[in-house]
């Protein structure tokens, strides 16, 4: 397993299959992928995993745009469950899978995230840009028929729009057996950012006074979990977290095939896939030490920070 020069190993590869996307959700930083010029195929992905697995990367997270807008999908999943992959699993906004659900499965996809912010048609309308919600929610019961379990709802928490709705959401998704991850906005589209950012804290105190027992997930992040007597909630805090950076254990690639080290940046991009097109292996495994050897913490500790100024 190769580490990173701040001690991170690396364990997992989020993969942007595509940037179309069919929602336009306001607040959507795109996986923080500039505009591609080029799509990788599943045999190009399938080749960057096998390679990444070489190294002991052992989880595949598949997003975009809205990955099931490729038709080529299944494919993509078959080709990411490789030797040494413990995990393959995708997030989506679920409008595909009442159609696609069974065959993902199939195919080896293990788990979804969904999206899902809003239960309140007017709310969903106004931050999607849609009036998808009874698909979405026809795509969740798709998911759980094809066993893509455990299914982790997504709701990103919206100062304004739908912070109110926790409690509702908790329960929607405790009653069916789903994991709530709830999300704190990230600064990257700069669109509304301050409108309807909001700090996580107090809903995470409610949910400590509440739950009966909280656990870290260290290698995601530094993670809260807590069980509450009814259901499970996940809490997702980027946003100037320097232990969210010192736990992260992922790098991502972009649809047209760079190593991405960081969420929050664009200027360290590694091309992988023009070697892998070249079929240049040694090129490819030499992209991604170096994407490794780019990683830095995004937030970092103030003292860390005096370090690297006084060097
Ligand atoms: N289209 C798919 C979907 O809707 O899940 C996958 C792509 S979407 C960019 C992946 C996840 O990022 C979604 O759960 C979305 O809510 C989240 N997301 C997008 N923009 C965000 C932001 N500015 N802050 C926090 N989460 C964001």
């Amino acid at each position: 397993m190769l580490i990173d020069r701040y001690g991170r190993s690396i364990n997992g590869l989020r993969i942007s299959v595509t940037e179309n996307c069919n929602f336009s959700c306001f607040y959507c930083h795109r996986e923080g992928c500039p505009d591609s010029s080029r799509e990788m195929t599943p045999d190009e992905i399938g080749n960057i995993i096998r390679i990444v697995s070489g190294f002991g990367v052992e989880k595949i997270k598949i997003t975009g745009g809205e990955p099931l807008l490729r038709d080529d999908i299944v494919d993509v999943v078959a080709a990411s469950v490789q030797p040494g992959i413990k995990e393959v699993s995708m997030t989506t906004n679920g409008v595909f899978l009442p159609d696609k659900a069974q065959e993902l499965s199939e195919a080896g996809l293990s788990r979804v995230n969904i999206s899902l912010d809003t239960l309140d048609a007017e709310k969903f309308s106004k931050i999607t840009g849609t009036d998808s919600l009874p698909r979405v929610l026809e795509g969740i019961e798709a998911a759980l028929e094809a066993r893509l379990v455990p299914v982790k709802l997504n709701m990103v928490v919206l100062r304004g729009i739908n912070e109110k709705e926790v409690d509702r959401m908790i329960d929607f998704a405790s009653e069916r057996g789903m994991i709530l991850q709830l999300i704190e906005l990230v600064d990257l589209n700069g669109e509304d950012f301050q409108a309807h950012h909001m700090a996580l804290d107090e809903i995470e105190r409610d949910l400590a006074a509440r739950a009966v027992a909280v656990r870290t997930r260290r290698l995601m992040q530094s993670r809260k979990r807590y069980l509450l007597p009814r259901g499970e909630v996940e809490v997702v805090r980027p946003m100037h977290n320097t232990k969210f950076c010192a736990h992260c254990h992922r790098l991502r690639l972009t649809p047209d095939g760079y190593l991405k080290p960081c969420l929050m940046r664009n200027d360290n991009l590694v091309d992988i896939l023009s070697h892998v097109r070249a079929g240049n292996l040694d090129g490819a495994r030499k992209a991604f030490v170096e994407a490794v050897e780019r990683r830095e913490p995004y937030f970092k500790r103030a003292a860390q920070e005096r370090c690297v100024h006084a060097v």
